[in-house]
Order: structure tokens, then C-alpha cells, then sequence
């Protein structure tokens, strides 16, 4: 058994296999540093618990890739960012049922579609929702 083994050890097939080992390890050191970094960048945490994960051979890179967030911090910071910008207009603005074009508090009509979005009041001149009963600047009845 064990000549067998030595005839097939030649120099070569050592060469062969210590190489295949160096690169096996260097994917594994590199895989580990690749999940530092990207669990860094999603902002997943905590960072530490992913690198004693991805120090699993080949499970822990696989789990990391299933579990890891899907998105960049970044990207998800520039959503949150996103999303509270839209929610500040949409409070500052309403929006044409014509065109979906911004309308500011004050607009009486559409500067997009010239569609006329408020009533006006016919005493004082204010610009008043459509459901308003009474003109709540000058206390005019609204018909
Ligand atoms: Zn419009
Ligand atoms: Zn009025």
C-alpha cells in the first residue's frame, strides 16, 4: 500500500498537489476577506459573527451569500432617503387627478395641464379644497 503510494507521489504529482492546495487555500483566505468586506458594504452585522461563519470551508460562503442583505447600505440608505423626500413633497404637494403633475397648497390649478384642481373663494380670492364647505380665511359659505 504504501509503495503504491510512494510510486505515485513523484515530484511532479507533489508539485501538482501543493499548488492545488496553495490555491485551494487562497480561495478560502480570499472568500473570507471577500465576506469582511461585503458584509461591511451591506451592512450586515455583526461583522465579526459572518467572518467566523465564512471560516467554515465552503458552508459559510454559501450560507453568507443566502443570508447576507440583498441590498448595499448605500443603496438602502439612498432608498430610506428616497422614500422620506416623496413622503416630504407628497406632504407639502398634493397631485392632479388629470396628470399626477406636483400641486403646491396653494395652486388653483394644474400648471401642467391647466386643469383646475381647487375652488376658489369668491370673496377673498384663497384657493379652497374641493370638500370645504365654508372658506376657512374669511368664513364665506361655499354655495
Ligand atoms: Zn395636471
Ligand atoms: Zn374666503
Amino acid at each position: 500500500m504504501r509503495d503504491i503510494f510512494q510510486q505515485l507521489l513523484t515530484p511532479e504529482v507533489a508539485m501538482v498537489l501543493i499548488l492545488l492546495g496553495v490555491c485551494v487555500g487562497s480561495v478560502y483566505l480570499l472568500s473570507i476577506v471577500y465576506v469582511i468586506r461585503d458584509a461591511g458594504r451591506r451592512g450586515a452585522s455583526p461583522r465579526w459573527m459572518w467572518a467566523i461563519i465564512a471560516m467554515v470551508p465552503i458552508v459559510g460562503i454559501l450560507a453568507y451569500v443566502i443570508l447576507r442583505p440583498s441590498s448595499y447600505l448605500i443603496d438602502r440608505e439612498e432608498q430610506d432617503l428616497d422614500i422620506a423626500l416623496r413622503e416630504h413633497q407628497l406632504s407639502h404637494y398634493g397631485i392632479c387627478p388629470k396628470c399626477g403633475g406636483p400641486i403646491d397648497r396653494d395652486f388653483v390649478v394644474c400648471p401642467l395641464c391647466n386643469t383646475q384642481v381647487r375652488n376658489v373663494c369668491p370673496t377673498c380670492h384663497r384657493p379652497l379644497n374641493a370638500d370645504w364647505q365654508v372658506c376657512p380665511y374669511c368664513r364665506t359659505r361655499i354655495q
